[in-house]
């Protein structure tokens, strides 16, 4: 995004191919192309839809595929395309600070990330986050700061890889999961899941507006998955007719019934309620979100043995 010089409105400006022409040192063979050129906050299902498309299409012809993305939707968008795409080599990149202010860090990340993409593992990387020198996996990446150059972790801690001097230097062997692995016909509906994030003194109303009428539920619940009596009946109900997953609103950690908490999450697994032990809400809203558009049922992401 670049400052328009009269109003210093900042908007998508620079084309990926423009971006990439700037930075030094970038000799790798590339072919450009540019399905959409936005603010990420604007990013919706039909253009990772868009994406996993293009990324279908030039994918098999090269040994990876870079995509510039905004951070702030970032994670979303390579969650989105590792579901649909799981066997694609993809290296997300972006910039924390914008071109031409000091510090900008978009290039560099670029380099990076065609560093991935061009390595002979980025097969096995899959999809991947590529920040301030840290390759980070689609499942557990996060901005976790507003504004920092190191703005992106992970939620467990997985780190697989560091660039530096266009060495790619793998620290850990990344995970496979049970992904849908398919494509979607229909954009998936983003009004068909409800997103909610539990607190202390819930508003039993509001949640129940929240939810009635969803074809599904996401809830960000308490630690490990404790819900408070004034809405536990409302999403046990709602459990019998749609899919409800529990996850936690915690930076980490998973959803699970504490031995040292006996019968607390009974009812929840017994009205069938999903605990993801992986997924942050977000992400867990897409998985929700393909599965209803996929037409299949939800299973918490699972490592594969
Ligand atoms: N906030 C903008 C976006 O996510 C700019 C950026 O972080 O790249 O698109």
């Amino acid at each position: 995004m670049l400052a328009d010089p009269e109003s210093g409105v900042r908007r998508p400006t620079l084309t990926g191919a423009e971006l990439a022409a700037a930075v030094q040192g970038l000799d790798a063979p590339l072919a450009h192309s540019q399905p959409y050129s936005i603010a990420s906050e604007n990013a919706t299902y039909e253009h990772w839809l868009a994406l996993v498309h293009e990324i279908n299409k030039v994918g098999a012809a090269h040994n990876g595929t870079v995509v510039m993305h905004g951070t702030d939707t970032m994670e979303e968008a390579a969650y989105f395309v590792s579901e649909c795409l799981p066997d694609a080599a993809v290296a997300f990149c972006g910039a924390m600070r914008p071109p031409g202010e000091l510090g900008y860090d978009g290039g560099r990340n670029l380099l990076d990330a065609v560093t991935v993409a061009r390595s002979p593992a980025a097969r096995e990387l899959g999809t991947v986050v590529v920040m301030n020198h840290e390759v980070l996996p689609a499942w557990d990446v996060v901005k976790m700061d507003s504004v920092s150059l190191s703005a992106f972790g992970t939620r467990h801690g997985t780190r697989i890889a560091t660039v530096h001097e266009r060495q790619l230097r793998l620290l850990s062997r990344p995970l496979r999961f049970n992904w849908y692995g398919a494509i979607p016909t229909i954009t998936p509906d983003p009004d068909a899941v409800a997103y909610l994030r539990l607190t202390g003194s819930p508003g039993r109303r509001r949640i129940a507006a929240a939810i009635t009428g969803a074809g599904g539920i996401v809830v960000d619940a308490l630690g490990a998955g404790t819900v408070p009596a004034a809405v536990r009946a409302d999403l046990i109900a709602a459990a019998s007719s749609v899919p409800v997953v529990l996850t936690t609103r915690t930076s980490s950690g998973p959803v699970q019934a504490e031995e040292t908490y006996p019968h607390a999450w009974d009812d929840l697994i017994s009205a069938g309620i999903a605990f993801e032990k992986r997924l942050d809400g977000p992400r867990a809203r897409i998985r929700l979100s393909l599965a209803l558009a996929l037409g299949r049922e939800y299973a918490p992401l699972e490592p594969l043995s």
